[in-house]
């Protein structure tokens, strides 16, 4: 049997696109792990946060919005963004950047500010309030979209680490380490930190997609911290926290390039988000008492990368998907989907550019694919 389409990666990328996918053509869904979500896709801070991204993210993540929230994947928490009174230039580019593109944002003064931050140290003076963030249950949503390709016949193999990818006779041979091999009219690139790998081992020339490591840490704090404390982001960018279950996720906004791997934390990171956040709060830190790292990957400009390669046939790209893959998956993964199969886009689509997601904007375009 020759598949419609192959998926590289089961992680949000694949098997939200498989999902979408799967009413219309005969799909496998590869992945090389015991079970599909564990590298970055488990490991992510889990907002749904307007700006994140910068502006050319922002219509994929409006897009989703609703998406999310008809599916009760979110928990509104909103968002600030803080700054000393040296940042107020910071706070105004931040306002300028995303006006007129939906995002909302409001300025609160001190008072405000400590009133939702408790023990934030009075040197942070300035903020911006961004009240439709939100938490996602990325676990949910993840398994949502496993749940809803395999009812449409996906096929999942796990533990399928691909390793061979020949295209002949108008279908690729896709065949993994442990040795099986199946065949595919087009495969899908949605292996995460991994796409340029297997971009080389199907012989197609790589975009460029680095991985980059990210921190979070799980602290302990005396007084507890409240659960109704918003995400608090360093508008300079040096660090983020939130509240969960009790306990504050801090993360030190590291980007360390890395080659694809099982990445794992740091100390040294782990010590620079105490420092920053002992510079933010008088909190007392009783405990560290998890961490965790993953891999947020980056094509050279920032932007995700959905579309088919310029010069390999039946070779498309869902990759890119940086630090906002999870809350960008639904508008992505419908996009995705009406790219493959020719369609035009949707309600949910209807204000996204796909060209500026192309992978040939790497690459000079030769000819219109579909599946
Ligand atoms: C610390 C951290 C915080 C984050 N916070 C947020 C957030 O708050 N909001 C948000 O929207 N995003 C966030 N992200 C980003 C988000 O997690 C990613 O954008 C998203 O998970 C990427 O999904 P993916 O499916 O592309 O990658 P992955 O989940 O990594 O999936 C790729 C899959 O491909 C598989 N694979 C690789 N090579 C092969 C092969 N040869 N054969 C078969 N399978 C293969 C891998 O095993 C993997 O399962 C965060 C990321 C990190 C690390």
């Amino acid at each position: 049997m020759i598949h419609d389409v192959a998926i590289i990666g089961a992680g949000m990328a694949g098997a939200s696109l498989a999902a979408e996918l799967a009413p219309h053509a005969r799909v496998l869904l590869i992945e090389a792990e015991d079970a599909p979500g564990y590298h970055s896709t488990g490991r992510s801070a889990a907002f749904w946060e307007e700006t994140y991204g910068g502006p050319g993210v922002v219509p994929l993540t409006l897009a989703s919005g609703g998406y999310l929230d008809d599916h009760g994947f979110l928990t509104p928490r909103g968002a600030l963004f803080i700054g000393r009174a040296g940042d107020r230039a910071a706070m105004d580019a931040h306002v300028a950047t995303f006006a007129g593109t939906g995002v909302i944002t409001h300025r609160l003064s001190p008072a405000e500010l400590a009133a939702k931050v408790p023990h934030i140290r009075p040197e942070w003076s300035e903020a911006l309030h961004q009240p439709a963030c939100a938490d996602i249950d990325v676990a949910g949503l993840h398994q949502h979209y496993l749940g809803a390709a395999r009812r449409h016949g996906v096929t999942t193999a796990c533990r399928a680490r691909v390793s061979g990818l020949v295209r002949k006779g108008g279908a690729w041979t896709i065949t993994t380490e442990r040795g099986e091999a199946w065949r595919a009219a087009t495969i899908v690139n949605a292996a995460g930190a991994w796409v340029d790998t297997i971009a080389q081992i199907a012989g197609v020339r790589p975009i460029g997609i680095t991985p980059l490591r990210r921190t979070v840490a799980v602290l302990r704090v005396e007084p507890q911290a409240p659960a109704d404390l918003p995400l608090v982001l360093d508008i300079n960018g040096g660090f983020y926290f939130k509240p969960d279950a009790g306990r504050l996720w801090l993360s030190p906004h590291d980007e360390i390039p890395s080659d694809p791997c099982d990445a794992a934390p740091e100390e040294l990171d782990v010590a620079i988000a105490i420092d920053r956040f002992q510079q933010v709060t008088d909190w007392r830190i009783a405990a560290v008492e998890r961490r965790w790292a993953g891999l947020r990957s980056f094509a050279p400009d920032r932007l995700p990368v959905y579309g088919f390669d310029a010069s390999a046939e039946g070779f498309f790209w869902f990759a890119g998907q940086g630090g906002f893959g999870i809350q960008t998956a639904p508008a992505a993964a419908r996009l995705g989907a009406q790219l493959l199969l020719g369609q035009g886009r949707d309600a949910m689509t209807a204000r996204i550019d796909p060209a500026m997601f192309s992978p040939q904007r790497f690459q000079p375009a030769r000819h219109a694919q579909t599946v």
